[in-house]
């Protein structure tokens, strides 16, 4: 039994289709929601809607359905979020944190009752079943959190990450008001809620981003997670974040609680918030008109809800129903449906991005639809248009749900006239000329020219925009300009601009000239994590960046005499490093916290490529240094360890079974002694430290001449005696 959403017409279609072309539609699939995983999860920013995400998820389980043997513990269906940054430290939940199956229908409703009722052996709907109650709670859209309390003080909060880790944002929600650094009594306990943004907060939040020129939050979601999730308490402080509690975990309950409805009145009684808008003690039936009720009401409430939580209300009932793999059986939320208004299409045109990806964009008749005036709407790439059957005249309906993401649905079939005219995806870039490539089996179209000017123009833009390198007064205009006149051969360019040059623009007089030249000079120092966002390395956003930055900031020391906040030196040992790990040992950078294969193969690709492997050594030339961020605690421990312990700077691979550690034990002891640990042999390995039954990294090792030890030499070495290798 599993709660997952499974729709029978997707299930019927993938079995129909057969095995080999389900498969590949199954990777594009995970790679797609991965990726959308990890834009929401880890950088707050997602670029697709809820309801395209969930759209996505939905065939995947039906596929999934179809061809079991493609649900691996890897798909997206059995794993919860995106993981941990390290910008936090991590905490192991006390009991796993999950996901919620979903239902988008009444029926689908009935269908999770009629699961209950079996699970629990329970007679089958129509009959009653009144030992069998249903409470109703608001989903509300935000951040899970799950919060320590210890003899009633408020001791550790974390949020959900992968289920199961965590990352520590205690500092962070110590600032919101609405939790209390106190209960009412003395109790040791775990409460679990949901973080939010009032919705009049999130819209004071984008106005100010939209005047200072910084990327909207999609919704009050990310904006609320992306405001939780800040390294510096003073932010999330600025941020009026709210919340409310509903779930109680309390080991030592005498006498322990008997339902859901009593646990959300022991969570009040202790002076968390709780949502008033619930209900209990109903039947399914029951839940439906709970769901109806608020289908329209919600739109008056200060806050988001995107549906209605329903949890079977006793707690040993619960006990017996379980989980399922990312989910319990004992509960589903109930998605309401977007919100949906009809345009008409005037024309579809092919945008080209900073890497090249021809972007078919609806601009539409402007509508107003939840909340804001929509005129433009992301078609994502050719199949879909041809999906969706989407023509340039037709009229269509627009949804939107809290999302800021506005999503082109389809079109009315009727409103056709025949005067409509297909989208076609253009043969050469609408900007270079370029002839447009699609590479096999792919779905984007780009222009495949690394000097088209739209790229570079984009490119450009980012870099020295206010993601990048944030040069005041470089907006796009400026930098068009620049480009058109050949001033910019390359970003390294931007720093060698001088007065008399900048006096030829366009609007540029001495006095304008010399501010962006001061300018210019301001931005030669910028935070790491800054500067490797503003290369545009494919796969890498603001987290991701800060992600890398405080890695490299624990594995590169600051030489003895020279500042910790970082020079020239030190920037210079990071491209170095970078540029070292790219080609001689790749496979490292999946070691950055919250760093996935995908996006290690983007940053080896851009540090080993000729023409991008130099853009750094280019911009320390010309002067540009990086501050060092401070080492996140995750890594902090190990960065202290590196520059004292016995290992220091030495990379380990571990292979084999040693008698007195398990592997992560192993691991561990190398960090601690200061060493780094690999998963595979290469020449850059120090020690291979060699198990019983070692098998082809002891080949390897061997092969390339790198010392082996066994485990009494490993002992040595931990002890800082340096062994000799051979085992
Ligand atoms: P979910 O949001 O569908 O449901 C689980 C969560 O609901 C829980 O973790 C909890 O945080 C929350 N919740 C709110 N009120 C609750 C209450 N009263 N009781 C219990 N739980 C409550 O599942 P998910 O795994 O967190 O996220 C999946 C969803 O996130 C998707 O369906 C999609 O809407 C969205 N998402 C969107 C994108 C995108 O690119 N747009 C990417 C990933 C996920």
């Amino acid at each position: 039994m599993s709660n997952l959403p499974v729709d029978p017409a997707l299930v019927e279609a993938a079995r129909a289709g057969g095995a080999a072309p389900a498969a590949a539609r199954h990777a594009e699939l995970a790679a797609e929601v991965e990726r959308a995983n990890r834009l929401y999860y880890l950088e707050d920013a997602p670029e697709l809607s809820d309801a395209e995400y969930d759209t996505r998820f939905r065939e995947l389980v039906a596929i999934e359905t179809a061809f079991p043997a493609l649900r691996t513990p890897e798909s997206p269906t059995v794993r919860v979020g995106a993981g941990t940054s390290s910008t936090f430290a991590e905490v192991r939940h006390s009991r796993p944190m999950l996901s919620l199956g979903n239902a988008f229908s009444a029926d689908e409703l009935r269908a999770f009752d009629s699961r209950v009722r079996r699970g629990l052996g329970l007679a089958p709907a129509p009959e009653p079943a009144p030992e069998l109650r249903y409470g109703a709670e608001l989903k509300i859209d935000g951040l899970a959190v799950s919060l320590r309390f210890e003899r009633g003080r408020f001791t550790l909060g974390a949020t959900r990450g992968d289920g199961t880790t965590g990352e520590d944002v205690t500092a962070n929600l110590r600032t919101i008001q609405a939790i209390p650094g106190r209960l009412n009594e003395p109790l040791t306990i775990e409460a679990r809620g949901e973080v939010y943004m009032p919705r009049a907060e999130f819209a004071r939040i984008n106005a100010e981003r939209e005047e200072a020129g910084l990327a909207l939050y999609a919704n009050p979601r990310n904006s609320g997670a992306g405001s939780l999730r800040q390294q510096d308490p003073a932010v999330t402080a600025s941020r009026r974040l709210a919340a409310w509690f509903y779930q109680f975990i309390d080991e030592a309950s005498e006498p322990p609680l008997a339902t859901q409805s009593a646990a959300l009145a022991r969570l009040a009684n202790l002076g968390l918030p709780v949502n008033p808008e619930s209900a209990t003690d109903l039947d399914i039936e029951g839940v439906i008109e709970f769901i109806e009720t608020w289908r329209e009401r919600r739109h008056g409430l200060p806050y988001e809800t995107d549906g209605v939580v329903v949890k079977v209300d006793r707690l040993d009932q619960q006990a017996r129903l379980g989980l399922v793999a990312r989910a319990p059986r004992w509960a589903i939320a109930y998605k309401f449906p977007p919100e949906q208004v009809q345009t008409v299409v005037e024309d579809i045109v092919a945008y080209v991005g900073r890497t090249g990806t021809l972007t078919p964009v609806a601009h539409l008749r402007p509508v107003k639809v939840a909340g804001s005036t929509v005129a433009r709407a992301t078609l994502h790439n050719l199949d879909e248009v041809r999906r969706k059957d989407i023509r340039i005249g037709d009229t269509v309906i627009l949804q939107k749900a809290g999302d800021v993401i506005p999503e082109v649905v389809g079109p009315i079939a009727e409103a056709r006239t025949g005067a409509e005219v297909e989208f076609e995806m253009p043969v050469v870039c609408p900007v270079c000329r370029t002839p447009v490539v699609r590479d096999e089996g792919a779905v984007r179209h780009y222009c495949p020219n690394l000097r088209c000017p739209a790229r570079i123009a984009q490119e450009y833009g980012h870099f020295a925009g206010r993601a990048g390198m944030d040069i005041e007064g470089a907006g796009w205009a400026v930098v068009e300009q620049l480009l058109q006149r050949g001033l910019l051969g390359s970003r390294a360019a931007f720093f060698r601009l001088d007065v008399e040059t900048l006096m030829t623009l366009e609007r540029f007089a001495r006095r304008s000239a010399e501010n962006l030249v001061a300018s210019i000079d301001r931005a030669r120092r910028r935070p790491l994590a800054r500067i490797l966002n503003s290369l545009g390395i494919p796969q890498i956003g603001e987290q991701t960046a800060i992600d890398v930055a405080g890695w490299l900031a624990a594995r590169i020391p600051p030489a003895e005499d020279e500042p910790m906040g970082g020079a020239a030196g030190w920037t210079a040992r990071v491209a170095a490093e970078l540029n070292r790990i790219a080609e001689f040992e790749p496979e490292a950078f999946e070691d950055v916290p919250g760093v996935g294969a995908t996006v290690a193969a983007g940053l080896v690709r851009y540090f080993t490529d000729s023409a991008t492997r130099g853009v750094l050594a280019e911009l320390i030339d010309a002067g540009v240094e990086a501050e060092r961020p401070t080492i996140p605690p995750a890594l902090a421990d190990e960065a202290g360890a590196a520059a004292r312990g016995p290992l220091a700077g030495m990379t380990l691979v571990v292979t084999g079974s040693l008698a007195g550690f398990d592997r992560q034990a192993a691991e561990e002891a190398i960090r601690a002694a200061g060493g780094r640990t690999s998963g595979s042999v290469s020449k850059k390995t120090d020690y291979l430290v060699a198990g019983e039954s070692a098998g082809s990294k002891l080949a390897k090792a061997q092969e390339l001449g790198v010392p082996v030890v066994d485990e009494g030499g490993f002992r040595h070495l931990l002890g800082g005696e340096l062994a000799t290798g051979d085992a």
